[in-house]
């Protein structure tokens, strides 16, 4: 897959600006999984995405989920919205 990222505000290809960041998933408004990803920044513009998610770091069924949560502190969170 290219890693190309292109911004469509300002058409500036975006450079990824930060590696492996917590990201936490959240369903009906409740934690149910932790990611790691990367941001990637427009430099002109300075929009941003989080992209190259594997498979959850840890989810919320797992055992010391919340001890964990804790730990990492996720700085971004997302839900998922079919519409
Ligand atoms: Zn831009």
């Amino acid at each position: 897959m290219s890693s190309l990222v292109v911004c469509t505000a300002c058409g500036t290809a975006f450079n990824v600006v930060r590696n492996d960041v917590f990201v936490e998933e959240l369903k009906d408004g409740e934690s149910v999984a932790v990611f790691k990803a990367d941001v990637w920044a427009c430099p002109r513009c300075k929009r941003s995405i989080l992209r190259g998610f594997g498979a959850p770091v840890r989810e919320h069924f797992e055992g010391g989920y919340a001890k964990f949560m804790d730990t990492v502190r996720p700085k971004f969170k997302f839900e998922r919205r079919f519409s």
